[in-house]
């Protein structure tokens, strides 16, 4: 079986990763980094999950509702996908530790707090339950102002942290900001602490030290799109760089796509394009789904007859709806067409280009849509 997974963020490298161990051969297009290379270093999975029934009667139209698997079912896909994406980036140097089971707490550059499932072995010492009542020196960097470590520090005290800001300094280019501190090593810090929070990018931490989580631009998002191609490669996963602008079909069923210079063609094809920093969706006037034309759903109704009044008009009260919109798809993640009939019967969709869900809470829908897709598009 030949798989073709159109996206390279995490539920591209996802549904790669499982079509491989699942017997297909195997390659990937990608045009860019995605959403994937922008996460601040924590990654949620269970945001949404862990609602079970809950979940189902206040959001319909959720990608893990639409699979319609019980709640056993879901646990222990959520254990294979962890463990497997755990698995994966061990390998290719880039651990991350936790479980979807366990929410911990961690704090980012500018002192917010945010909850996190898996996070980088680097970001974990900073758990903020853990250090409850420790001593933890926050460093500042004298060249990078846009970065205030007493600002992080007060926020750290805030939630029961005995934070000091420590300032150090490092040899920077003029008007230095935080993107420039990525792959320099951390400096030494004087200070007595249990432990020593750094900002994200650094390498060679101290045994005490951490990282803090990032605001766009990410190191952590950087390191992890990296791992994945790295991990795709091991995986011997063929890697095409390049932009899908159209499709060849014979009936309901895809034959080959397009770039500017080439056709790909395939069995099987996962679409893992993202929603609209990815550029699986394209905002203009409406909402539109660029490849295939796919329907595009706000709950259950099809924006591009709701879109111009009722959604607009929600939108300008909230950014949520936005967020929520996205594909429809079966229990088999085969997207629907703009009449709710299965497009294509070879052709599966993964990750945040899913509607349904605020695609801003975390990997939970990439990773388990991600491995279904591409199980699925395996077997057949
Ligand atoms: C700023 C920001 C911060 C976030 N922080 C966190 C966080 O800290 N923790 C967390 O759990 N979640 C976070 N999220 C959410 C998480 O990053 C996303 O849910 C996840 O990355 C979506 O993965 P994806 O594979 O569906 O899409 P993407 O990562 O966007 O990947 C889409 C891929 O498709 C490719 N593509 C699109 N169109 C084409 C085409 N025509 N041809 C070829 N390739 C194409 C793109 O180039 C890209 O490689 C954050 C999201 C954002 C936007």
């Amino acid at each position: 079986m030949r798989v073709l997974v159109i996206g390279g963020g995490m539920a591209g490298f996802m549904a790669a990763l499982a079509a491989v161990e699942h017997g297909a051969r195997v390659s990937l297009i990608s045009r860019a980094p995605g959403a994937t290379a922008l996460y601040a270093g924590g990654m949620e999975i269970a945001a949404g999950a862990r609602e079970g029934r809950g979940l189902a009667a206040a959001q319909p139209f959720h990608p893990l509702v639409r699979l319609g698997l019980n709640e056993f079912e879901l646990v222990s896909l959520l254990d294979e996908v962890c463990a497997r994406l755990r698995a994966a980036l061990d390998r290719v140097g880039l651990p991350v530790v936790g479980s979807w089971r366990q929410t911990g707490w961690f704090a980012d550059v500018h002192g917010g707090v945010r909850p996190a499932h898996l996070v980088p072995e680097t970001v974990f010492p900073g758990e903020l339950t853990a250090l409850q009542g420790k001593r933890v020196a926050v460093v500042g960097v004298s060249a990078v102002s846009e970065y205030d470590a007493v600002e992080v520090a007060s926020a750290l005290d805030e939630v029961g942290v005995r934070a000091l800001p420590v300032t150090v300094g490092m040899d920077l280019p003029a008007g230095a900001s935080l993107t420039d501190l990525f792959g320099r090593p951390a400096p030494i810090v004087n200070a007595t602490a249990d432990a020593v929070a750094f900002p994200p990018g650094l390498e060679g931490l101290p045994p005490n030290g951490f990282e803090l989580l990032a605001a766009v631009p990410s190191p952590h998002g950087w390191r992890l799109q990296r791992a994945l191609e790295a991990a795709l490669e091991a995986s011997r996963v063929g890697f095409v760089h390049g932009e899908v602008g159209g499709v060849r079909a014979s009936g309901r069923r895809v034959e080959a796509v397009f770039t500017s210079s080439h056709e790909l063609r395939a069995d099987r094809f996962v679409l893992a394009t993202g929603r609209f920093l990815g550029g699986g969706l394209v905002k203009e006037r409406g909402v539109r789904e660029p490849i295939f034309d796919l329907g595009v759903f706000y709950e259950g109704r099809r924006v591009d007859r709701e879109w111009p009044l009722w959604l607009q008009h929600l939108e300008r009260q909230s950014p949520v709806p936005a967020f929520r919109t996205g594909l429809l798809t079966d229990e088999r993640l085969r997207p629907l067409d703009w009449d709710g009939v299965v497009a294509y019967e070879n052709l599966h969709a993964a990750g945040s280009v899913l509607g349904g869900y605020d695609y801003a809470r975390g990997f939970g829908v990439p990773v388990v849509t991600g491995w279904l897709a591409g199980r699925w598009a395996a077997i057949g």
